[in-house]
């Protein structure tokens, strides 16, 4: 490690609170999917920032608009009118076809938002319903109501009690969703593709299931696109790829291109339940938010990543499942897009490791998962590039067994 790093080091070590358990790496820029380290090497970016990065490191256009907005003004808060939130509102509403928006500032408080849109749904039709139903294996953030649908025991735990009226059903068992629902349940909640939880998409039947579970028992549907959404698997959204029609969609990570802004989009007929002063955010939607989120909307819709997404998508998982074939150790590859998980027989961890030694940022999810969310701007030749490294990584890792 140089003396810079060890600076960086045993400064965080004595004063931020330690939740984080960081590689060792201080990354200081990037241009398009790479990023560079304090020493000068070079990494190829199969991770963006978990999903966030989606324009790639210092887009030219993100980073004039920002700036631009920066030497203009940033924020006045909702008490006010500023330009851009109509308008980020307006190109939500045409991408999604839910036509209303609520702006936040992350992932759990697009989530959060959503929860309580829907219980205020019921509350105000007169016919209370306290009820979520989610999935095991689910991830939506870490703020109470958001932890309170997340399944897994180690986040929840230490903080319980959570909310009472959430209850579990089995990831693709349509069975169990079925029997679940009621007229008891407010919502039911769910990751189109599970991200945390391994890269694990939604099965069709089990899509189909959500939508009677619905139709049958009333209840609202929130698919949890902070994911998957925004052109991350080469559709919009992927709840429309699986033919559901959400009630509210919560989106973040890629929204703002690395400016922290989330969303809850919300349908006309739970908007018209909604009133004056039943939420609101002090920084939600302002100015510099809004002004990041458009550009990465203009170059999604109006410039066609997201066409190209699904153009460079088909290689990416083309060359991704010839090079896991190669492996032994390699138990299943799934996702969509630019959205995929490496499935392997134990402790994915050292493949982390293994990459960053060879020049490429990935991360491990539920334990045995390599996941990869590249920027979306992302080509052909960069993905070559990257994945040949990763299969590197993966040799010297089969090899360490
Ligand atoms: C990352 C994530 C969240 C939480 O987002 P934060 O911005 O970290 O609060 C919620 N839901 C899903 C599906 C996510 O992937």
């Amino acid at each position: 490690m140089t003396v810079v790093m060890d600076d960086i080091v045993t400064r965080e070590s004595q004063y931020v609170l330690q939740t984080y358990r960081r590689s060792p790496v201080t990354f200081v820029r990037g241009n398009g999917v790479r990023v560079y380290d304090a020493d000068g090497r070079e990494y190829l970016d199969l991770l963006s920032g978990i999903g966030v990065a989606a324009l790639g490191h210092a887009h030219p256009a993100l980073a004039r608009a920002v700036a631009e907005q920066a030497q203009t003004l940033i924020h006045t808060s909702n008490l006010f009118y500023h330009p851009y939130q109509g308008q980020l509102a307006e190109r939500l509403a045409a991408l999604s076809g839910l036509p209303r928006a609520f702006f936040c500032n992350s992932g759990t408080e697009a989530v959060e938002a959503c929860l309580k849109f829907a219980r205020r749904y019921w509350h105000s039709k007169g016919e209370p319903r306290a009820e979520f139903i989610a999935l095991d294996e689910s991830f939506h953030g870490r703020t109470f109501g958001s932890l309170s649908v997340t399944s897994d025991a180690h986040y929840r735990e230490p903080f319980e009690p959570l909310l009472p009226t959430v209850r579990f059903v089995k990831t693709n068992d349509a069975a169990s969703l079925l029997s679940a629902a009621s007229r008891a349940t407010a919502a039911i909640i769910a990751e189109p593709i599970l991200g945390e939880g391994g890269i694990r998409p939604l099965t069709p039947a089990f899509a189909a299931a959500i939508a009677e579970a619905c139709s049958k028992s009333g209840a609202l549907f929130i698919a949890d696109e902070v994911q998957s959404g925004l052109g991350r698997t080469g559709q919009p959204f992927y709840s429309r790829a699986l033919g559901l029609q959400p009630h509210l969609i919560s989106i973040g990570k890629a929204l703002g291109g690395g400016v922290p802004v989330g969303a809850a989009l919300v349908s006309q007929e739970v908007a018209d339940q909604i009133k004056f002063g039943d939420h609101g955010s002090t920084y939600g939607g302002n100015l510099l938010a809004c002004r990041a989120a458009l550009c990465v909307l203009e170059e999604l819709v109006d410039r066609g990543l997201i066409a190209q997404v699904n153009r460079v998508g088909r290689h990416f998982e083309t060359r991704l499942r010839a090079m896991a074939s190669k492996h032994a150790f390699v138990r299943d590859v799934r996702g969509a897009g630019l959205m995929w998980g490496v499935d392997l027989t134990r402790e994915a961890a050292p493949v982390v490791a293994a990459g960053l030694e060879r020049g490429v940022i990935v991360n491990r999810t539920a334990d045995t998962v390599v996941r990869l969310l590249p920027p979306l701007v992302i080509t052909e030749a960069e993905a070559d590039e990257a994945l040949g490294r990763l299969d590197a990584a993966l040799t010297a890792f089969g090899a360490a067994a």
